[in-house]
């Protein structure tokens, strides 16, 4: 293989395309007035770039414009549903319900909310990733003000039931907050349709910019409000200040109508080469699972656990040509596995032994062809290496093995 970079992350970010950089461009140099400045054309043609991205943004998820609040980015948008909603629907409860396997994002949102009082259920999913409906629909108690689930999950990509959970929602008059950040842009979401109230997700992780992203917040039936995190001139209805980020804006809108012009073609052609990836892999390699339901998945992703092979190890076999993500996450000072795949039921060692793959726009067969090859040769090293892949081979059951402690 030559020494080509082959760019297998998309699920972390995607490039900017091209088209919306050059979109962005003039507003960086020309339009550079503050869209919030109503006494000249310099306000005026900001606002109008902002206006118009808006209108391409709430199209691509079947929302109203005015239900879109500009942000910094998902994080930011996650945070302004969980603590916003907490604190401004107070009177009403203060029990939040999601799932383990949420963002940290999320995760750590509601934590801060249960450290002002608020009460928060952490359901575990099923071994493929779905949320238990039963569970939920369970878990709901005359306090609970909201439900927040995720519709793709980041790691693994698993799409949960939204429709039903909406139902759910709207049966028990609960407030649906999704993050969609992972769905939105690459598979078709319909806010409306499917009863969400309120929805997160950002431009860098559907070609558009870094630090700019969006929170949908439900205007009629019912009408949602948030309290505002940030003080400061009263931008986007109250509910989020500071002065735009014109081009980032601009560049999230142009992003967005990409995407709804070309998310069937992307989606059916990175399916194809999804499982191309797949097959190949485990064509030419043992005891390879694939974690996460497959059916309802992005198309875009697979999560897939290499036994015996420490997947940290094994991408440093090929990092320097391949970039994608494995099940460990570097906390402060050790390895963790990813308490996403724990909570699928995976031991420790075969989620630390899990790579995820994910294509985007721009990867091309040949990157497939390259991936598999580099990453089958990096596997079989490391079994080459390994005195517990011998023991597999020999037949020796390892689950029987007392590892002496010293
Ligand atoms: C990337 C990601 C985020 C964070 O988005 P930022 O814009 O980087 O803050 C939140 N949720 C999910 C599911 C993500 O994949």
């Amino acid at each position: 293989m030559s020494n080509r970079r082959i760019y297998l992350d998309n699920n972390a970010t995607t490039p900017t395309d091209p088209r919306v950089v050059e979109t962005m461009l003039p507003y960086f140099t020309n339009m550079y007035g503050n869209a919030a400045s109503r006494n000249h054309p310099y306000g005026w043609e900001a606002e109008e770039g902002v206006d118009y991205a808006r209108e391409q943004i709430a199209q691509l998820i079947g929302a109203d414009p005015k239900e879109i609040i500009f942000t910094s980015g998902a994080t930011e948008s996650d945070n302004l549903a969980i603590k916003g909603v907490f604190e401004m629907y107070a009177r009403k409860g203060n029990h939040i319900i999601t799932l383990t396997t949420e963002h940290k994002a999320v995760l750590d949102a509601c934590q801060k909310v249960e450290k002002k009082g608020g009460s928060v259920t952490y359901l575990d999913v099923k071994g493929d990733g779905l949320v238990d409906l039963a569970e939920l629909e369970a878990a709901i108690t005359d306090k609970t003000i909201m439900i927040s689930i995720m519709f793709a999950n980041n790691e693994t990509g698993v799409i949960q039931p939204m429709k039903e959970i909406g139902e759910i929602c709207q049966k028990h008059g609960v407030l649906f907050m999704s993050d969609i950040t992972q769905a939105a842009g690459k598979i078709p979401v319909d806010v409306k349709e499917l009863g969400i109230h309120l929805a997160a997700f950002t431009a860098h992780k559907m070609y558009g910019p870094k630090g700019v992203g969006a929170l949908f917040v439900n205007r009629k039936g019912p009408r949602v409000k948030v309290t505002a995190q940030l003080d400061g001139g009263g931008h986007e209805r109250g509910m989020r200040s500071g002065t735009l980020n014109v081009p980032g804006i601009v560049g999230f809108g142009k992003a967005a109508k990409l995407c709804r012009e070309e998310m069937a073609q992307d989606a059916q052609r990175l399916s194809q080469l999804r499982d191309k990836l797949q097959t190949g892999l485990m064509a030419s390699l043992e005891e390879v699972v694939i974690n996460g339901n497959e059916e309802h998945r992005m198309p875009h992703v697979t999560n897939m656990s290499f036994k015996h092979v420490e997947g940290e190890g094994l991408m440093m076999t090929f990092n320097q040509n391949i970039a994608l993500s494995s099940g460990s996450a570097c906390t402060s000072a050790s390895l963790e596995p990813s308490y996403v795949l724990k909570a699928l039921g995976l031991g420790d060692d075969l989620a630390h032994s899990s790579l995820r793959f994910s294509l985007g726009r721009f990867t091309t067969e040949e990157d497939i062809d390259d991936a598999i090859k580099a990453v089958a040769d990096g596997v079989n090293h490391m079994r080459s290496l390994s005195p517990i892949w011998e023991m597999y081979k020999e037949g020796i059951d390892l689950e029987s093995i007392e590892w002496s402690e010293h």
